[in-house]
């Protein structure tokens, strides 16, 4: 089913995020995992496509898995910086072929040494409109930044964001952050843009210190008093800080549920027990909030 459909259906989504392995060990711990999360039954899973190394085959590989075998929706991330239209034709065939029918439509990043391949594409609203010209039977999703994309100062962004939205985009899922008030900010920023989409949030359940690294590094996300005071505690007892991370985690979602947010999207690192405890706890209120 197209997650634009789901979205009609239900008032609030539960998903997860996989990515794509290098390599064959990968891959099975990969569809180890898959098998423990449709267990959970979410709205959907996404797969990552193309970040961190030469895994972009994999991606509908591993979201037909989703679709065929888990009978699970999938959505599959697709990058566009650096491709042909034939390389994005040949993915679209693949993906319905396979009977995928949610794309989340992104740019991708610039490669750190510089070296980008000339391609046919700029930003991910060019993508969102070659995909609706090719074929609209797909779901479109795309990214949104709570506290603004790196590149691009606040205005500038949510300008650009309405341009990408306005090409055909169903719902919008959110880069990693800690504090709700960016993403309720964000949101009645949107409103008054009279932008209805869908909004799903990403949440990174925190459960180590060398991911809370890998985030800053990665995006702007800026950690809360509140979430310092846990990192400084417990950096050095990994059980403590585990458990403290996946409250916070908890925390988290249940304050977006408790205000509307639309869906719930649960970076689970290609690991099964933290989003299994996160589901378990919240389960009375995810149920409650489901059925519009
Ligand atoms: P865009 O929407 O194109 O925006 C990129 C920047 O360009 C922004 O600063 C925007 O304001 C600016 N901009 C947009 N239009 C214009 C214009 N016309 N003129 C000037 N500036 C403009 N990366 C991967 O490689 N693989 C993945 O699977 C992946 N999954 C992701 C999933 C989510 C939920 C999120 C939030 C990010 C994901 N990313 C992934 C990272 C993403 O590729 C990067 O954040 C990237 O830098 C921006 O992608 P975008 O689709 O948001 O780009």
């Amino acid at each position: 089913m197209r997650i634009a459909e789901i979205l009609k259906h239900n008032q609030l989504t539960t998903s997860f995020e996989v990515f794509p392995p290098n390599d064959k060990v990968g891959l099975d711990t990969v569809y180890n995992c898959l098998d423990k999360l449709a267990l959970e039954n979410p709205d959907f899973i996404s797969v990552t496509y193309g970040a961190g190394g030469n895994t972009k085959g994999r991606t509908v590989e591993i979201a037909s898995k989703i679709k065929n075998q888990n009978k699970i929706e999938s959505l599959a991330h697709l990058t566009c910086i650096g491709s042909k239209k034939e390389d994005i034709d040949e993915i679209l065939r693949q993906l319905k072929s396979n009977n995928i029918e949610n794309i989340l439509a992104l740019r991708g990043d610039y490669p750190l040494d510089g070296k980008l391949v000339e391609g046919d594409f700029k930003y991910a609203k060019d993508l969102v409109e070659y995909i609706r010209l090719k074929d609209s039977s797909f779901s479109i999703g795309a990214a949104f930044y709570p506290e603004g994309h790196r590149e691009t100062n606040d205005l500038l962004d949510l300008f650009y964001l309405k341009e990408k939205v306005n090409a055909g985009v169903d719902f919008l899922i959110s880069q990693i952050f800690l504090d709700n008030e960016y993403l309720y900010n964000f949101r009645d920023k949107l409103e008054k843009l009279q932008i209805d989409t869908p909004l799903i949030a990403g949440i990174m359940p925190v459960t180590n210190a060398k991911q809370i690294k890998k985030i800053t590094s990665l995006c702007a996300c800026t950690i809360p008093k509140k979430f310092l005071k846990i990192l400084e505690k417990y950096e050095h007892n990994e059980e403590a800080l585990r458990e403290a991370g996946l409250s916070y985690a908890i925390e988290q979602i249940t304050d977006l549920i408790a205000s509307d947010i639309r869906g719930i999207h649960i970076y689970t690192m290609n690991k099964t027990e933290t989003a299994k405890k996160i589901i378990d706890a919240t389960g009375i209120i995810r149920n409650y909030h489901k059925e519009v």
